[in-house]
C-alpha cells in the first residue's frame, strides 16, 4: 500500500532508496536521502547546500528574479586584481633586469610565469577526443550550420566526439578563442532527431550568449583560491611521526596549524566565489534552453530533458554487447524501446532530479526545473527540421565512434 500526500491526498511517488514525495504539490521533494559513510561535518554542509540549492533552482524555474547578477561584476573585479599580480611582477622584473639585482628580476619572471592567466590550449582540450571535420561529417556540419543560423549563434570552429560521454559541452580556448563543440555518443544514441536539434540549439546558445567569455573573465577568481587552499593544505604526518624533536617539532606543528587555518580560509573564499559563479552559470543554462526551443520547438526540447532524466535507465542498453558494426543502430533501438516502456516512469525520474541535482555548486539547474521552465515558455514552431535522409546520414556519420565505445565497453566487461 502506498501512502498519500497530506495535502492533496494523491498517492506519493516512490523510487528506490529515496524518501517518498508528492508528484502534484512536491511535498517532501526537498527531503534528501540519508547520506551514509561520511563525516558529520560533510553531512551538515551537504544538507544545507541541498536545501539552498533546491530553493535557488525553484526560484529560477518560476522566473522569480533572484537578486540581479551583481555577482558577475564582483568576480570580474576580483579577477582583475588577481591578474594585476603577474602584470606587476612582469613590470618589476623588467625594471630589475635593467637596474639589478638581476637574480631577483629573473625570480619575479618565474613567479609571473607560474601565475600567468591561462586561456586553455586547444590541443590539451582535444586530447582523448575525436575531431570530426566537415569533410568526414558533412551532414552533421550542415545541420549545425542550420541551427547556428536559426538561433543567431556563431558556428563552432571545431566539432569533436567524446565517445563515452553521456552529454555534450562547449568551450572556447586558445589565443584565437576557438569555439569547440563536443558531443557524447550515449547522448546521441538516446535522442530523436528533434531532440538532437534542441541539444545543438542549447550548446550553440552558449556561444551566442558568450558564456565562455563570461566564464573566462571570472576564471582567475574561480580557480586561484582553490589552488591556494590545496597548496597550503598541511601534511597529514605529524611531527612526532616524523621523529622531530625540540624546536623543530614546535616549529613544524605551529606551521601545520597555521597553514591548516589559512588553507581553510582560502577554501571558504573559494567556496563562496564558486557558489556565486555557479548561480551565474545556472542562469546561462536557462538562456541556452530558450535558444534550444527556438531551434527545435518546445516539445523536442522537453523530450531532450526527459531523455536526460531517464539516462539511468539506458545504462544497460548502451553496452559492449552489440554486433560489430551495428553498435549505434542496436543502441538506438534498445534505448527507444526502453523509453517507450518507461514512459510513465520518466515523469517520476524527472521530478526526482529536482531533488538529487539541487546544489548551490551546480552549474546547471536540475533537469526537472529546466523542464518546468521550458514548459512555461511559449510554444513556437521548430526553426530547424530534419528529414529522413538527412537524419540517417547524421547517424551514420557518428556511428564509427559508437564502435570505438563498443570496443571499450566490451574490453572493460572482459576484464
Ligand atoms: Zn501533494
Ligand atoms: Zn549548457
Amino acid at each position: 500500500m502506498t501512502d498519500t500526500c497530506p495535502t492533496c491526498a494523491v498517492p506519493l511517488a516512490v523510487e528506490e532508496d529515496e524518501p517518498p514525495w508528492c508528484p502534484r504539490c512536491e511535498w517532501n521533494l526537498d527531503a534528501l536521502a540519508p547520506i551514509e559513510h561520511s563525516t558529520w561535518f560533510y553531512r551538515q554542509i551537504r544538507t544545507r547546500d541541498h536545501r539552498a540549492g533546491f530553493r535557488a533552482d525553484k526560484l529560477l524555474a518560476t522566473g522569480t528574479p533572484v537578486r540581479p547578477g551583481g555577482g558577475h561584476g564582483l568576480l570580474v573585479a576580483v579577477s582583475a586584481v588577481l591578474l594585476a599580480v603577474p602584470a606587476a611582477a612582469v613590470v618589476a622584473a623588467i625594471w630589475l633586469l635593467v637596474a639589478g639585482p638581476v637574480v631577483i628580476g629573473l625570480l619575479l619572471l618565474l613567479v609571473a610565469y607560474l601565475v600567468r592567466p591561462r586561456l586553455g590550449r586547444v590541443r590539451t582540450i582535444l586530447k582523448g577526443l575525436y575531431r570530426l571535420d566537415a569533410d568526414r561529417a558533412p551532414a552533421l556540419h550542415a545541420l549545425i550550420d542550420r541551427v547556428a543560423a536559426a538561433t543567431g549563434a556563431p558556428r563552432p570552429d571545431i566539432v569533436a566526439v567524446e565517445p563515452g560521454l553521456w552529454g555534450a559541452w562547449t568551450t572556447v580556448a586558445g589565443i584565437r578563442q576557438r569555439r569547440i563543440l563536443t558531443l557524447g555518443i550515449p547522448l546521441v544514441a538516446s535522442v530523436e532527431r528533434g531532440e538532437l536539434v534542441a541539444l545543438l540549439g542549447h550548446e550553440l546558445g552558449h556561444f551566442a550568449n558568450r558564456d565562455s567569455r563570461r566564464r573566462m573573465l571570472t576564471m582567475p577568481a574561480r580557480v586561484t583560491f582553490g589552488h591556494i587552499a590545496s597548496g597550503l593544505r598541511p601534511s597529514r604526518v605529524s611531527g612526532m611521526e616524523r621523529d622531530l624533536l625540540g624546536l623543530y617539532l614546535i616549529v613544524y606543528e605551529v606551521w601545520r596549524l597555521v597553514s591548516g587555518m589559512l588553507s581553510w580560509l582560502a577554501f571558504a573564499v573559494h567556496a563562496t566565489i564558486h557558489v556565486s559563479a555557479a548561480r551565474d552559470d545556472r542562469r546561462a543554462e536557462q538562456e541556452a534552453d530558450r535558444l534550444a526551443v527556438r531551434a527545435a520547438g518546445r516539445a523536442a526540447t522537453l523530450g531532450l530533458l526527459d531523455a536526460t532524466a531517464a539516462f539511468p535507465l539506458f545504462h544497460g542498453a548502451i553496452s559492449g554487447v552489440a554486433r560489430k558494426g551495428y553498435a549505434m543502430a542496436e543502441w538506438r533501438e534498445r534505448v527507444a524501446l526502453s523509453r517507450a516502456r518507461n514512459e510513465s516512469r520518466t515523469g517520476t525520474l524527472r521530478q526526482l532530479t529536482i531533488r538529487t541535482e539541487a546544489s548551490l555548486f551546480s552549474s546547471h539547474p536540475s533537469t526537472g526545473r529546466r523542464h518546468q521552465f521550458v514548459s512555461a515558455l511559449p510554444d513556437t514552431a521548430p526553426a530547424v527540421t530534419v528529414n529522413d535522409a538527412e537524419w540517417a546520414t547524421v547517424v551514420r556519420e557518428l556511428a564509427p565512434y559508437a564502435e570505438t565505445l563498443r570496443k571499450e565497453l566490451a574490453e572493460q566487461y572482459e576484464m
